[in-house]
């Protein structure tokens, strides 16, 4: 399992099986990665005899599991959001090598599908306590530079602001919708994809071309230390001491989960595209290169993160390094057509490391 350490990003690759497409028109060709899951290996092919070899924190090969997918990469930041620190789970990679399957799939006709975004709340849910706690959601897609809400379609006035004493990031303006039961979850992912769907269609774009971005606000009653001393001291003596307990109020502990569905990596070609498709191309690789940025910044521990360059990292700004937990999952194909694109994924998920 991925330790749950602050600082730097853990980074799981995840391969996809063969498409029936591949399975047909590659029959002839090897995949161009190997992956060693035991020695968390993977080997990209150069040629027939050579290959580059590279290690991550875990490797996940396409016989894994969605279950054991989620252990690896979701639980630790799950957990330590559950224990009041922020954290970041998030999937690169080129469109089609999976990264929605990893993170979005609903699993309703199959629980064994379900992805980390469901996953994740049933964790959440089941260690709560619905007298005391309260979660809530926001679901977002950020196309170009601008934030969309996807549980209120047309919502488009959303800022980001950061407290400047805290560091707290928030997102005002955005839908927050209370979560008490893991069907209304499921029905709200529904309806955020639904929403998603209609507002590309609108702009004449694709979902590939923009982030998708969940956030789950954990908000927990903790009782004050000294009152948790009080009522075992009280226990050993046998006076039980109620007053001593309305004298205190509760803290209340926020702390936030973000799963970040990515807009695919692939290099979209500049010179045959036009119009927004340009502009489409530069955004995406404006918010996808300061991401990789910040990731190297911490890799290397150095002092300046450069969150500022990107509404992407903007927001991830208070749930990525520092005592955050970030989770990274890189996702792609076999084949040896996309070799290319494996290989710049690859170099992504390296650079965190
Ligand atoms: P992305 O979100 O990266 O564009 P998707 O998650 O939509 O990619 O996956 C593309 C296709 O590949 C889908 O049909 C999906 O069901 C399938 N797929 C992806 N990952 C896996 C996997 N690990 N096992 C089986 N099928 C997968
Ligand atoms: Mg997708």
């Amino acid at each position: 399992y991925l330790l749950a350490l602050p600082g730097r990003v853990r980074v799981a690759v995840r391969l996809r099986p063969r498409n029936a497409e591949e399975l047909v028109a590659d029959s002839d060709f090897a995949d161009c990665v190997e992956l060693q899951s035991e020695l968390k290996r993977l080997k990209l092919r150069k040629n027939n005899w050579d290959s580059d070899t590279y290690e991550f924190d875990e490797v996940l090969t396409e016989f894994a599991s969605q279950k054991r997918v989620y252990e690896v990469v979701a639980k630790p930041v799950v957990e330590s959001v559950l224990e009041g620190y922020n954290g970041t789970i998030m999937a690169y990679g080129q469109t089609g090598t999976g990264k929605t399957f990893t993170l979005g799939r609903l699993g309703e006709e199959d629980t064994a599908a379900r992805g980390i975004m469901v996953r994740s709340m049933e964790d959440i849910l089941s260690d709560i306590s619905p007298e005391n706690d309260s979660i809530s959601v926001s679901y977002l897609q950020l196309y170009m530079e601008t934030i969309q809400d996807l549980l209120v379609p047309g919502n488009d006035k959303i800022a980001i602001v950061e407290d400047p004493k805290t560091g707290d990031v928030s997102v005002p303006g955005a839908t927050l919708v209370e979560i008490r039961d893991q069907r209304s979850f499921v029905d709200l992912l529904r309806l955020g994809e639904a929403h998603r769907f209609a507002a590309n269609t609108k702009l004449n774009t694709e979902s590939s071309r923009s982030h998708a971005i969940l956030m789950v606000h954990v908000r927990r009653s903790v009782k004050p230390r000294h009152e948790r001393e009080a009522s075992i001291s009280s226990l050993d003596n046998g006076t039980s001491s109620p007053l001593v307990k309305s004298l205190r109020p509760p803290i209340v502990r926020k702390s936030k989960l973000v799963v970040v569905d990515l807009a695919g990596s692939e290099r979209i070609d500049k010179s045959g595209s036009e119009g927004h498709t340009l502009e489409e191309a530069k955004s995406i690789n404006l918010s996808l290169s300061a991401l990789g940025k910040c990731i190297n910044a911490l890799a290397e521990n150095s002092p300046h993160v450069p969150f500022r360059d990107s509404k992407l990292t903007r927001l991830l700004r208070d749930s990525f390094g520092g005592t955050a937990r970030t989770s990274l999952v890189i996702t792609i194909g076999p084949s040896p057509r996309h070799r290319g694109e494996t290989a710049s994924t690859i170099m992504f998920g390296q650079r965190a490391m």
